[in-house]
C-alpha cells in the first residue's frame, strides 16, 4: 500500500479523537509555524478536518516525488485551515492533490492577435482545476509554510481558487449564502479590487502581491494568502476588506499573531 493508502486507512479505522498522532503534531509545528498560534480548539478541530480531507482526497507524488506523511499532512493542514468552520466537507468537489518535487511545467494559453491562440510552456509552483485537481510544488508548499508573514502562501492560494470555483465559476465570488451576503461582497470587493488595481498600474506599494491584478479571481486567491499572513496589516489598511474575509472564512487571523 503507497503511503497515501496508509494514512488514510488510519483515519479511517481509528477514532477521529485519538487519531492524531504526536508525530503528526510535530510535522505541523515544524512546517506551518501558524499551527502553533491557534487557539487549542481550532488545533483539534482542524486535526479532524485534516482526517477528512486525507480520507476524501486521492494524493500522487510526480517526477519521482516519494510522498511522505509529513508532505501529506502539511498540504492537507492548510488547505484545511481555510475551510475550518464551513460546514460539510472540507473540499466537496476536490479528488486529486498532484505533488511535485519542485516548480512543474504547464501549458498557458493565451489570446494572441486576430483571435489566435498562443500556447506557451511556463514554470508553475501550483495549478488549481475546476475538474476536482489541485497540483502543488513540495519546495514552494514547504516555503509558503514556513514563512507567515510574507503573504506568500501556494497552498492557500490555489486552495483558495477551489473554494471560489464551488460554484462552477473560478470568478472571485465564493459561495456565499444570502443575497444581501453577496451584495455587500460585491461591493467591498469590488471598490477595494478597484483601488487596488489602479495603484497596481501606477506602480505603487501594494500589501497584496500585484499577482492579484491579473483578474478577480486571482484578487481573491491572493486576497485570501494576505487574510492569513499578513492579517494585521490588512486589518489595519484595509478593514473592509479584512471584515469580508473574516465573515467569509469565519476566522479572525489577526488574533492569532
Ligand atoms: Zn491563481
Amino acid at each position: 500500500m503507497d503511503i497515501w493508502g496508509k494514512l488514510k486507512a488510519i483515519f479511517e479505522d481509528a477514532p477521529k479523537e485519538i487519531v492524531f498522532k504526536d508525530e503528526w503534531v510535530a510535522f505541523l509545528n515544524a512546517n506551518l509555524p501558524l499551527y502553533g498560534r491557534l487557539p487549542a480548539e481550532l488545533q483539534e478541530r482542524l486535526h479532524l478536518r485534516i482526517g477528512e480531507f486525507v480520507t476524501t482526497t486521492f494524493f500522487e507524488g510526480c517526477n519521482d516525488l516519494e510522498l511522505t506523511d509529513e508532505m501529506i499532512l502539511t498540504v492537507a493542514a492548510q488547505a484545511c485551515l481555510l475551510v475550518i468552520n464551513h460546514e460539510g466537507a472540507p473540499y466537496p468537489q476536490l479528488n486529486t492533490v498532484l505533488l511535485y518535487p519542485t516548480a512543474f511545467t504547464a501549458t498557458s494559453e493565451s489570446l494572441g492577435p486576430g483571435g489566435t491562440i498562443i500556447k506557451r510552456e511556463v514554470k508553475c509552483e501550483g495549478e488549481s482545476w475546476d475538474n476536482g485537481t489541485v497540483i502543488l510544488a513540495w519546495n514552494s508548499v514547504q516555503q509558503g509554510a514556513t514563512n507567515i508573514f510574507d503573504g506568500h502562501n501556494v497552498t492557500f492560494h490555489e486552495f483558495a481558487h477551489q473554494i471560489d470555483s464551488l460554484d462552477g465559476d473560478t470568478d472571485g465570488v465564493p459561495v456565499l449564502h444570502s443575497e444581501a451576503a453577496f451584495q455587500t461582497w460585491a461591493a467591498v470587493l469590488g471598490e477595494h479590487a478597484e483601488k487596488f488595481m489602479d495603484r497596481v498600474r501606477r506602480g505603487r506599494k501594494t500589501i497584496l502581491d500585484p499577482y492579484g491584478a491579473t483578474n478577480p479571481a486571482e484578487y481573491f486567491a491572493v486576497a485570501t494568502e494576505t487574510f492569513f499572513e499578513k492579517p494585521k496589516q490588512l486589518k489595519k489598511k484595509q478593514p473592509g476588506l479584512y471584515e469580508e474575509l473574516e465573515k467569509f472564512y469565519q476566522l479572525d487571523p489577526a488574533s492569532w499573531f
